[in-house]
């Protein structure tokens, strides 16, 4: 709910349960007062945020478009069917399904439209960068499926390519994921495929990271070559938290019968109104510029925290995302994140590929949303590398991060 953009509604709530309108104010203060380096999150526009807060949230509506189990879909049925078509055409797809409530759903239902209950399936292994649906014991796709791990290059951090080959020729597994939560680098879709169609295996793309970078133009799309494309989108792409799946029309209602009746029930309508404003938005030649942005921003943190002694993973990167080990500046990555966060810088740890440590995991989305570019990055990286070393004066510190945020308010007004 936008508390700055619904001056009406946060009236309403603040008259209604001033306590939870304080909570609101609350997290709209630590949003806008300290720096945002999650990777997987971002600042959706104003227009989001008012097709999230709409009396769309009210209506329910299993079923798609023309075949409900509901009555009264009409209007709610134009608003999916635009954010289908927004979709289908923002990636070149033949078919997309934008009801997955998140990314981890939209894996659930491309494994769901594809596998069976104990079927091989490779992917990028956890410290390396795979996604909890990726194999982990602790998640039903461990549990289900029988998962075999690839890994990267211990020298370049590079996904192992032999290694994919040999492993899917070994174990010839019924699907193929390549995606991850962690890979700076472009994913090289043409060599899955390829290697796919040896061993006679799907290709699942899980490109919830990089699919805004996609949208606008900035990295490669997985669409040509996967056979489900699974994204979520709320990261780069600065949607509503959600999910979606685009893939050919072949799978179409394969994919569409995964997602309901197999895996979830009523749409959420209010988020899928808000999936069409995100697509509208990222069709522009404005958001095009964004994705560009991001990277470039991405590319000068990662030389300038190298420049502050950081080891960063693969050398640099592709995309909006920067993985480094601080242990040169004396601490691992978790006591790190824990001094940034004293001096409101917000970011992730990470496995490191090869070493028993944790590592931080950085995104420029929200920051470049905000505005910042290349100078603020190499700010940020002094910054940082200040608070981790110890440097820094934590109060200080804090102070500085203030200062520059307040230069870059994530809604004016
Ligand atoms: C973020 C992410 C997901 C999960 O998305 P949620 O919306 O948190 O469920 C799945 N796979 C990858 C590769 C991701 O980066």
């Amino acid at each position: 709910m936008s508390v700055t953009h619904a001056p009406q509604t946060a009236d309403v709530l603040a008259r209604q349960d001033p306590e939870l309108a304080e909570i609101l104010l609350g997290e709209l203060d630590r949003q806008a007062s300290t720096l945002q380096l999650i990777a997987a999150e971002n600042f959706c526009s104003p227009a989001v945020l008012a097709a999230l807060g709409s009396p769309l949230a009210n209506k329910y509506a299993e079923g798609y478009p023309g075949a409900r189990h509901h009555g009264g879909c009409e209007i709610v049925d134009v608003a999916e069917r635009l954010a289908v078509e927004r979709a289908k055409c923002l990636f070149g797809a033949e078919h997309a399904n934008v009801q997955a409530h998140s990314g981890s759903s939209a894996v659930l239902a491309a494994y769901a439209a594809l596998l069976r209950p104990g079927d091989t399936v490779l992917a990028l292994g956890l410290p390396y960068g795979g996604h909890l649906t990726h194999g982990s014991p602790a998640n039903f796709s461990g549990r289900w499926f029988d998962f075999v791990p690839y890994g990267v290059d211990a020298e370049t951090g590079i996904i192992d390519q032999e290694q994919v080959r040999t492993l899917a020729r070994t174990h010839r597994p019924k699907a193929i994921v390549c995606g991850s939560i962690a890979y700076p680098r472009h994913i090289d879709y043409a060599f899955f495929r390829e290697v796919a169609d040896e061993v006679g295996a799907y290709l699942i793309a899980d490109a919830a990271h990089p699919i805004g970078l996609v949208a606008g133009g900035a990295a490669p799309s997985p669409v040509p070559y996967a056979d489900i494309v699974c994204a979520t989108t709320h990261k780069v792409l600065r949607g509503p938290r959600g999910g979606m799946i685009l893939c050919g029309s072949e799978l179409a209602e394969r994919v569409d019968r995964a997602v309901f009746p197999f895996t979830q029930g009523g749409a959420q309508m209010h988020t899928i109104a808000a999936k069409a404003v995100a697509f509208g938005e990222a069709a522009t030649p404005e958001f095009a510029a964004y994705t560009r942005q991001v990277v470039a921003n991405a590319r000068v943190l990662a030389a300038a925290l190298a420049q502050e002694g950081c080891v960063v993973t693969t050398g640099g990167t592709d995309t909006h995302l920067v993985t480094a080990d601080p242990a040169p500046l004396g601490v691992d990555g978790r006591t790190a994140r824990g001094r940034l966060a004293a001096a409101g810088i917000v970011l992730d740890c990470c496995a490191l590929p090869h070493a028993d440590s944790r590592g931080l995991r950085l995104g420029t989305a929200a920051v470049t949303t905000q505005g910042m570019a290349e100078k603020e990055m190499t700010r940020i990286a002094a910054l940082l590398a200040g608070v981790v070393r110890g440097t820094a004066e934590g109060a200080r510190a804090r102070e500085e991060v203030r200062d520059l945020v307040d230069g870059f308010p994530p809604y004016p007004g």
